[in-house]
C-alpha cells in the first residue's frame, strides 16, 4: 500500500550546511507524497472494519491517497472539492476511479457536501486529524533507524499536523528525543502562530502557494505536542520556498509542490545552524498536485530571481 522509500544523503545540502543532511524521499511513494502512509493506512483500518465507501473533500494529496486506496481495496470513493482545486489532482483522482463532485468556492463548501454523504457505511477520512493517520508515518523513523541513521534532528513541512504526530510517534517509539523543526510559509503559518502565544490558535485566513500547508488551525494533537516537546517553529517566504522546488529539481532531479520546497527552503538558505557532524533527517514530503509548468507560473512575477 506504501513503500519503503530511500533515505539518500545530499551531497549539496550536506556540504552547505556542514553536516550530513538525509533526505527521506517521501515523493517516492506512488502517488507522490507522504500521504500514501497515512492515508494509506486509514483506508485499510477503516475497510477491515467494514466500510464500503471512502469519503473525502480534500482536492490536495490526501483526495490522491483516498481515490488510490479505494482503487486498490475495491472499495467505492467521492470526493468532494472546491472549484479552486487544479485540474492536474482532479485528473489524478480520477485516474484511480473516484467520483469527483466539483462543488463551492472554498474548502469548508466542499466539506460540508461531503459531510452528507457519510454514514457509518461510508467513512469520512480526515486528511490530517485522526490516529490511524499517525500510525501510519511513524515507521518512516523506524526504517531510517534500521538502515543504521542516527537522527539528531528532524525537518519537516506543517499543514494540519499529522506529518509532525507521526514522527513524533516514531521518535518517541525509538527513544529519540530529538528537536523538530516545523516548517510553514508566512501565509498558512497557524502552528506557529500558536507556538508563539502558546496558545491553540484558529487563523481568519491562509494565503499563498504552499496550497497543501493551508489548514487555518492545526489538529489539537499537534499543538500538544509544539506545547510539550522540542519543537522549533519556523516560517519561510512563498519565494524562499519556490526557489528551492526550483533547485531541488535541479540537484535531485525531483519535482516537489512549494509545501515541500518550504522546508528544503532553510536547508538551501541556511536559516538553521547545525553543530558539525550532526545527522539531520529531511522529510521530502513531495506532492503530486505540482507540473513544471505551474512552478514557472509562479516563478512568473519573480523573473529577476530565478
Ligand atoms: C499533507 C502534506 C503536507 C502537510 O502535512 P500535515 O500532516 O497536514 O501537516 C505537507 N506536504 C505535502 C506534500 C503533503 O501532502
Amino acid at each position: 500500500m506504501s513503500a519503503n522509500t530511500p533515505c539518500i544523503r545530499s551531497s549539496v545540502l550536506s556540504e552547505l550546511n556542514h553536516c550530513n543532511i538525509w533526505l527521506k524521499m517521501e515523493s517516492c511513494q506512488s502517488t507522490g507524497s507522504f500521504k500514501q502512509r497515512s492515508i494509506g493506512n486509514a483506508c485499510l483500518q477503516y475497510s477491515k472494519q467494514g466500510a464500503k465507501r471512502f469519503i473525502s473533500s480534500s482536492g490536495g494529496n490526501a483526495g490522491i491517497s483516498v481515490a488510490y486506496m479505494g482503487n486498490e481495496l475495491n472499495i467505492p470513493v467521492t470526493i468532494v472539492v472546491p472549484k479552486t482545486t487544479s485540474a492536474k489532482a482532479i485528473q489524478l483522482m480520477r485516474e484511480e476511479n473516484a467520483e469527483v463532485i466539483v462543488h463551492g468556492n472554498s474548502w469548508g463548501e466542499a466539506n460540508d457536501l461531503a459531510l452528507t454523504y457519510v454514514s457509518p457505511e461510508a467513512v469520512y477520512i480526515h486528511p490530517f486529524d485522526d490516529p490511524y493517520l499517525w500510525n501510519g508515518i511513524a515507521p518512516i523513523i523506524d526504517e531510517v533507524i534500521a538502515e543504521g541513521i542516527k537522527p539528531d534532528a528532524v525537518i519537516l513541512s506543517v499543514g494540519g499536523g499529522s506529518l509532525l504526530s507521526g514522527i513524533s510517534q516514531g521518535l518517541k517509539a525509538n527513544s529519540l528525543t530529538i528537536p523538530i523543526y516545523a516548517i510553514e510559509t508566512e501565509g498558512t503559518a497557524s502552528l506557529n502562530a500558536s507556538i508563539k502565544i502558546s496558545k491553540y490558535v484558529k487563523l481568519e485566513d491562509v494565503t499563498g502557494i504552499a496550497t497543501t500547508l493551508a489548514a487555518k488551525q492545526v489538529c489539537e494533537n499537534a499543538f500538544k505536542i509544539s506545547q510539550n516537546e522540542n519543537i522549533v517553529g519556523l516560517t519561510v517566504t512563498d519565494e524562499e520556498a519556490l526557489r528551492a522546488c526550483f533547485r531541488f529539481l535541479d540537484d535531485h532531479r525531483t519535482l516537489v509542490e512549494p509545501a515541500c520546497g518550504a522546508t528544503l527552503s532553510t536547508l538551501y538558505d541556511k536559516k538553521i545552524s547545525f553543530p558539525s557532524l550532526t545527522n539531520v533527517l529531511v522529510i521530502v514530503c513531495g506532492g503530486a498536485s505540482i507540473t513544471l509548468k505551474q512552478l514557472l507560473k509562479y516563478a512568473e512575477g519573480n523573473t529577476p530571481h530565478f
